[in-house]
C-alpha cells in the first residue's frame, strides 16, 4: 500500500476560530448535503473562497437516506423526460471514475412473470444503454429463466418467465458527502457541521452574508458574503421566508413554499432475502411504484415509497402502510418474504421536489425531479431538487446563475469532471465491492492510514474498528456518536440494534479524541426509531 500523506485535520476548535476570522467570502453555502457540498468543491476548484455551514452533521439530511443508486433514472424514461436520464447518466459515469471506491457498477435483474414484461422492458431499457453511449457500464440483456434464478437466487421462482439485466450503478451515500466536503477542505474551502444559519446579513437591502450560531456552544457569528446559496434541500423555505419577511416586494404577501416534501422509506433485512450481488427491480408493483431489492454493505435494501408529507421533520418515521407496501410487494418477488420481525433498519427520507408556482396538489409522484435555481430580489441564491447522481450538474447551473447576476463572476467550468476525491488514489481501490460487508474498503486508498492510528486491531464489531472511530474524529468532522454510526460508519443504517449496543464504547473513544459530548444518550434515542415498526 502507498504511504500517504497525512490528511486535513478537521478539530473543531480550529473550524471555528476560521470562522470567527473577520473576512469577505466570494459564496456562503447554506447546507451540507450533496448539494451544498458538490457546490463547495466545484465553486473552491474555480478558486472562489468559500465557506459553507451544516446545521446537524453533512448528509444528516436527505443525502444519507437515498436508495444509493447512481442511476440516470430508468423510470423517468416512462415520463419521457430523455433530458434528465442523459445528464445524469453522463454524471453517473464521472461519479464512478472521480470515487470508484464509493460508487462502482451494479448489474441489476428485472425479473419478468408475464410474457410481455421482457418485450415491452427490454425496449426501454435498450433506449436507456443508447442514451448512456459510451458512458454504458454494460449491454441490457434478455435473460431465460435459468440465468435470472443464477444471477437472483433467492428470486420467487413460481410463474417466473425469465428476466432483463440491465447496468446501473450503487454508492455510499454519507461517504460521498464526506469525500466531497473533505476534497474541497483540501482545497481551501471552510465547511462547519453543527453550525445553523440563523440569518442574512444585508447591505442596502442585497444580501451580504450571514449569521450563523455554533449549535454546540449557541455562539454566533457573522460570515461577509458577496454571495449566499440557500442549499437546505427540504428546509430551503425557512430561509427562503426569513428573506422575503425582510425584504419583500411589498412586506404584506408570505413567500411561498417551493417544496413539495414527498418521504421515501427503506427496509433493511439479511442479504440472503436476496442472494447474490446482483439488484432486482420491480419496474410496476400492484400499484404501479418502482421497488427496488439492493444488496449494499452486507445487507439488502427494501425501498421505496413516495408519500406526501406536510411537516419536515428531521428524523420522519415510516406510516405503516409504506413498511406494508415494501414487505407484501418484496414477498411477491422473492422466495422467502421477510417479515417485520426480519427488519434490521428502517430510514426515512424527504425528497426536495420542487413545486410548480400553482400547485397545491398532494401528487408528489407527478413532480420535478430536476433542479431548481431561484434568485430574490435581494439576490439570495436558492437551489433545490435533483438527485444525488446529479449533484454536479446543480453545482454548475448555481454558479451560472451567480455569474449572470453578477454576484461573482464567471469563471470556466467543467474543473471538477476529472477531479478525484479524496481517497480514490488509483492504485488501491480495484475490487473494493460495496456490496460487501462494511470494512477498511470504505475508505479507498486511506486504508493505511487507519491501519496506521491506535486501535486498528481493536474491533467493535465486524467492519468497524476503533481506529475507524479515531480516524472519524480526527479526519472526518465527527463530533456524536451518531456520526460516526450512521454516516462514517453505516451501521445505524444497516443493523440499528447492534449500533446501539456500540453507543457508548463508541461515545467513550470520541470524548478521548475530541473532548466534546458524543451525546451517547440522544444515540439510544435514534436507534430505537431506526427500529420502530408502526402497527
Ligand atoms: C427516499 C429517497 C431515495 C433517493 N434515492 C436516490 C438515489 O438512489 N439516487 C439519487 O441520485 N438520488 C436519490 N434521491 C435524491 C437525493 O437523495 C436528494 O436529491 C439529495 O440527497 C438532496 O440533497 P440536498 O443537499 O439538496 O438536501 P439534504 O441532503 O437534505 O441537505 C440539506 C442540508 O441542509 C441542512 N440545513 C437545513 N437548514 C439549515 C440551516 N438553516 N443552516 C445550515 N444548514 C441547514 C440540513 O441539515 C441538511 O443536511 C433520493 C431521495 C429520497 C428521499
Amino acid at each position: 500500500m502507498a504511504t500517504l500523506p497525512q490528511p486535513l485535520l478537521t478539530r473543531r476548535a480550529d473550524l471555528i476560530a476560521r470562522l470567527a476570522e473577520p473576512r469577505q467570502y466570494d459564496i456562503a453555502i447554506v447546507g451540507g448535503g450533496a448539494t451544498g457540498l458538490g457546490l463547495a468543491l466545484d465553486a473552491v476548484a474555480r478558486g472562489f473562497s468559500v465557506v459553507l455551514v451544516e446545521s446537524h452533521d453533512f448528509a444528516k439530511g436527505t443525502s444519507s437516506r437515498s436508495t444509493k443508486l447512481v442511476h440516470g433514472g430508468v423510470r423517468y424514461l416512462g415520463q419521457g423526460n430523455i433530458g434528465l436520464v442523459r445528464e445524469a447518466l453522463r454524471e453517473r459515469s464521472t461519479l464512478l471514475s472521480n470515487a470508484p471506491y464509493l460508487a462502482q457498477p451494479l448489474a441489476f435483474v428485472l425479473p419478468s412473470y408475464k410474457w410481455w414484461e421482457k418485450p415491452f422492458y427490454g425496449i426501454g431499457l435498450t433506449l436507456y444503454d443508447a442514451l448512456a453511449g459510451r458512458a454504458g457500464l454494460g449491454k441490457t440483456e434478455f435473460l431465460s429463466r435459468v440465468e435470472t434464478l443464477a444471477l437472483l437466487p433467492a428470486a420467487q421462482p413460481r410463474g417466473l418467465k425469465g428476466g432483463i439485466k440491465y447496468w446501473d450503478g450503487q454508492f455510499n451515500d454519507a461517504r460521498l458527502a464526506l469525500a466531497l466536503a473533505r476534497t474541497a477542505a483540501l482545497r481551501g474551502a471552510l465547511l462547519v457541521n453543527y453550525c445553523r444559519a440563523a440569518d442574512l446579513l444585508y447591505d442596502s437591502g442585497k444580501v451580504a452574508g450571514l449569521v450563523c450560531e455554533d449549535t454546540l456552544t449557541g455562539q454566533r457569528y457573522r460570515i461577509q458574503s458577496r454571495c449566499v446559496v440557500n442549499a437546505a434541500g427540504v428546509w430551503v423555505d425557512e430561509l427562503r421566508q426569513k428573506d422575503g419577511a425582510a425584504n419583500g416586494a411589498d412586506g404584506r404577501r408570505p413567500t411561498r413554499p417551493m417544496v413539495a416534501p414527498s418521504q421515501g422509506v427503506h427496509i433493511v433485512v439479511e442479504r440472503e432475502f436476496l442472494g447474490g450481488e446482483t439488484a432486482l427491480m420491480v419496474p410496476k408493483t400492484a400499484d404501479g411504484r418502482v421497488l427496488f431489492a439492493v444488496p449494499w454493505l452486507g445487507k439488502v435494501i427494501l425501498g421505496t415509497t413516495d408519500t406526501p408529507r406536510h411537516d419536515l421533520a428531521l428524523e420522519p418515521l415510516a406510516f405503516k402502510e409504506e413498511i406494508d407496501f415494501i414487505l407484501t410487494e418484496s414477498a411477491r418477488y422473492l422466495r422467502r418474504a421477510p417479515q417485520r420481525g426480519d427488519v434490521k433498519s428502517i430510514w426515512v427520507g424527504l425528497r426536495p421536489l420542487v413545486k410548480p408556482p400553482d400547485d397545491e396538489g398532494d401528487n408528489t409522484k407527478g413532480l420535478s425531479r430536476e433542479h431548481t435555481v431561484l434568485v430574490s430580489r435581494s439576490g439570495l441564491v436558492t437551489v433545490t431538487g435533483g438527485k444525488w447522481t446529479t449533484y454536479r450538474a446543480m453545482a454548475q447551473d448555481v454558479l451560472d446563475v451567480c455569474a449572470e447576476k453578477t454576484l461573482i463572476e464567471k469563471r470556466k467550468g467543467g474543473v471538477t469532471e476529472h477531479l478525484k476525491l479524496v481517497g480514490s488514489d488509483a492504485a488501491d481501490t480495484a475490487g473494493h465491492s460495496i456490496c460487501r460487508p462494511p470494512g477498511l474498503h470504505s475508505y479507498g486508498s486511506e486504508q493505511s492510514l487507519v491501519l496506521g492510528l491506535p486501535g486498528a486491531q481493536n474491533m467493535l464489531c465486524d467492519g468497524l474498528s476503533e481506529a475507524m472511530v479515531r480516524f472519524a474524529a480526527r479526519f472526518e468532522y465527527a463530533v456524536t456518536v451518531e456520526d460516526v454510526l450512521a454516516r462514517r460508519s453505516r451501521l445505524l443504517f444497516l443493523d440499528a440494534r447492534l449500533a446501539s449496543t456500540l453507543a457508548p464504547t463508541v461515545g467513550a473513544i470520541l470524548l478521548q479524541e475530541t473532548g466534546l459530548d458524543p451525546q451517547v444518550s440522544a444515540f439510544a434515542a435514534l436507534a430505537q426509531h431506526y427500529l420502530c415498526l408502526p402497527e
